[in-house]
């Protein structure tokens, strides 16, 4: 039997964790040396289900309770990145999931608001957070395409659910000069990553940043 703790497995996540900086952000492009620090810093073990443990550090994503996933941690190097993060920036993500992305944000800027259409994973999430110290990450229960108005406006925000467009709302919640970073897509299965960023009042610029396939965004403005 396998004890969870013990050096070896200890080194072993080490290793993986290693591989992942060099090979799966570093090596496909990752360049912001915070991201990296942000990466390297959160304990990808600690999001998901021990039995999952060898996997903790795959070029993949992996699955977390209710059918929802941890994003490939390549994907959520790249997100953070192309929110382009200031340390005094607030982020507002919608879909806290296992509370791995809002931990890596949270090493980066001062303070992070995710939301949880799913009241389980939204209270498994705010506990893991607390027991491992993330304490400037605040998380909130409900339909994420409302974004989170108490807390607005945001200077980025990221969606890590795919939405069949952008939710009006969300551009409302963006601070001038703010990015917002969001899959959209026709169909649930795949999106093309978004980056909006709000020049004036009602003025965006938007660019395709490449393609990715996330578990959809319900509610009101989404699937
Ligand atoms: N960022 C997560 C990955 C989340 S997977 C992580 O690092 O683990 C996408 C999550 O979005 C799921 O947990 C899903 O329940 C949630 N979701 C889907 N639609 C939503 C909505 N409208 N508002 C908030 N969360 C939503």
């Amino acid at each position: 039997m396998r004890i969870w703790g013990s050096e070896e497995v200890k080194r072993s996540l080490a290793r993986r964790r290693e591989i992942m900086l060099r090979d799966h952000l570093l090596g496909r492009g990752i360049r912001s040396g915070e991201v990296m620090r942000a990466m390297e810093e959160v304990p990808r073990e600690s999001f998901i289900d021990e039995g999952l443990m060898d996997s903790a550090y795959d070029d993949n994503p992996l699955p977390i309770d209710e059918g929802q996933t941890i994003s490939q941690p390549y994907i959520v190097a790249y997100m953070t990145e192309a929110l382009q993060l200031q340390k005094t920036d607030r982020v507002l993500e919608i879909g806290t999931g296992s509370g791995y992305a809002a931990a890596v944000l949270s090493r980066i800027v001062t303070e992070v608001f995710s939301v949880e259409r799913l009241g389980s994973l939204a209270e498994s999430a705010r506990r893991r957070l607390q027991s491992l110290g993330y304490d400037n990450v605040f998380i909130h229960e409900g339909d994420g395409t409302q974004g989170w108005a108490e807390h607005a406006p945001y200077d980025a925000i990221v969606v890590t659910a795919g939405a069949p467009h952008v939710p009006p709302t969300l551009l409302k919640q963006l601070a001038i000069g703010g990015r917002l970073v969001i899959p959209v897509g026709p169909i649930p299965e795949f999106q093309v990553l978004l980056r909006l960023r709000r020049l004036g009042g009602g003025e965006f610029r938007r660019e395709e940043l490449c393609g990715v396939r996330f578990v959809p965004l319900i509610g009101a403005e989404g699937w």
